[in-house]
């Protein structure tokens, strides 16, 4: 079969992965499924990868099948295998758990202590077909396509991970903000709008990204390129601050504005990542509010996406593209050039 490989760390993104004969997966446990690949989104994380900048946090062996965003049709179950069976259209977590470790049984499967990543520390889904196991799939309602719900297994996963969070800290008339419209902030706003009743300020540089908000429910935009955000947030919210903020960019200007946006109490959720934090500690002192990371979401919570998008309550915005364009996609997204998200149909 095909698959879309990294072999070397690179910032060329013109020339990340390469498309290599490779064999197809075996059924090897009694848990494993082999699913066809039928759409795997790309993610900004694929770039990092590319870039070698997981090697710190996790061991990845090269060559690797990147693509941990996957949705397709089961071909082959192990013995033991109940949830799913051949021919059923399923969206995979990209995290495979073993079940059996503390985490696991607490039901943070983000934190499994033996945990295969797809695209990530194991073979992805850029490719025509995903070895994964039982403990991933999530079985997809009738009439939804799994190539149009594809990115739902990581972006959509993670913004909703992320904004179910925000919801426990949003009452009614408080003020949520979400900081960059792309490929997961276009999600998390829609979960927070079906989701709470806060008002929703998004934030975003790009003009048809801040149109998009508006259509997805957001009371009010900011342009910060010739706004001030800081100051826009304390007139919408009258001096209060943001009672959550989801900075989906992650960078050191986004990171930057909490001291200044967050309410008493609030918190900064981290979504996107690639800049620092650099904050005084006297200012979370002072406004005791919280910087809080989010890695992607546990099994239950995709499932819960499921529902709402089996609902219609999150839309996502895709384009098509095939194997052959993995490194066009890479290049486009570095570019910024890709509104909503960038889905990859082996
Ligand atoms: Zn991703
Ligand atoms: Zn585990």
């Amino acid at each position: 079969m095909r698959a879309a490989r990294l072999h070397e760390y690179t910032h060329d993104m013109a020339n990340g992965l390469s498309i290599d004969e490779v064999d197809a997966p075996q059924v090897v446990s009694d848990s494993d499924v082999v699913v066809e690949v039928e759409g795997a989104g790309w993610c900004q994380t694929d770039n990092h990868i590319i870039e070698g900048m997981w090697t710190e946090y996790v061991d990845q062996d090269l060559p690797l099948t990147l693509g941990h965003e996957n949705a397709g049709t089961v071909v082959e179950t192990g013995a033991e295998v109940d949830v799913v069976s051949e021919g059923d259209q399923v969206i995979c977590h990209p995290v495979q758990t073993c079940g059996t470790c503390r985490p696991c049984r607490q039901g943070e499967t983000m934190y499994c202590e033996n945990d295969a990543f797809n695209g990530l520390t194991t073979d992805g889904g850029f490719a025509d077909q995903l070895l994964t196991s039982e403990r991933a799939v999530v079985p997809l309602p009738d009439g939804v396509d799994p190539v149009d719900i594809a990115p739902h297994a990581d972006a959509g996963i993670t913004a909703y991970h992320a904004a179910k969070r925000a919801v426990d800290g949003l009452n009614p008339g408080d003020t949520a903000v979400v900081i960059g419209v792309g490929g997961l902030g276009h999600i998390g706003l829609q979960c927070l709008d079906a989701m709470c009743a806060a008002d929703i300020v998004a934030v975003d540089l790009k003009r048809s990204a801040r149109d998009l908000a508006e259509d997805l429910g957001a009371h009010y935009t900011i342009d910060p390129e010739t706004e001030d955000v800081a100051s826009e947030i304390e007139d919408i919210t009258e001096g209060t601050g943001a009672a959550q903020v989801l900075d989906f960019v992650g960078a050191d200007e986004t990171t930057a504005l909490a001291p200044d946006v967050c309410a008493a109490g609030g918190d900064h959720q981290i979504i996107g990542y690639g800049g620092h934090i650099h904050e005084p500690a006297q200012a979370l002192v002072n406004g005791e509010f919280a910087y809080q990371g989010n890695i992607v979401g546990r099994y239950t919570e995709l499932q819960e996406l499921v529902a709402l998008v089996e609902r219609d309550a999150v839309a996502l915005h895709t384009t098509r593209y095939d194997l052959d364009d993995v490194n066009s996609v890479a290049q486009k997204l570095e570019a910024r050039e890709i509104d909503g998200r960038a889905v990859i149909t082996p």
